[in-house]
């Protein structure tokens, strides 16, 4: 237990990148945050929508912001191993275990 690393490959761009402390944003070369559009939502909204949802832990009960463009491409991560954060095109992201 305590080996979830945050660490994704790209199966877009096939970078490799890792959140490793708390505030290490990092996203691969071809994320388009440009595309990423943020909108409010209820949670039920963010089942129906799938797998496009920025995902907060710390922030279980309260509105998500959810990414709606499908155009969208990569990801990133966020958060290191305190809580794992990724937002982007989830079609494109593989965690990497170790
Ligand atoms: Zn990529």
């Amino acid at each position: 237990m305590g080996n979830q690393l945050n660490k994704a490959k790209c199966l877009n761009c096939n970078d490799i990148i890792e959140s490793t402390h708390r505030h290490d944003f990092v996203a691969c070369s071809c994320y388009q945050s440009s595309n990423v559009q943020c909108h409010l939502i209820s949670e039920q909204l963010i089942t129906a929508l799938g797998n496009t949802v920025v995902l907060d832990d710390n922030q279980k009960h309260q509105i998500r912001c959810v990414v709606a463009t499908v155009l969208s491409t990569g990801f990133f991560l966020d958060g290191g191993t305190d809580y794992l954060r990724a937002g982007g095109n989830f079609s494109h992201l593989e965690y990497i275990q170790e």
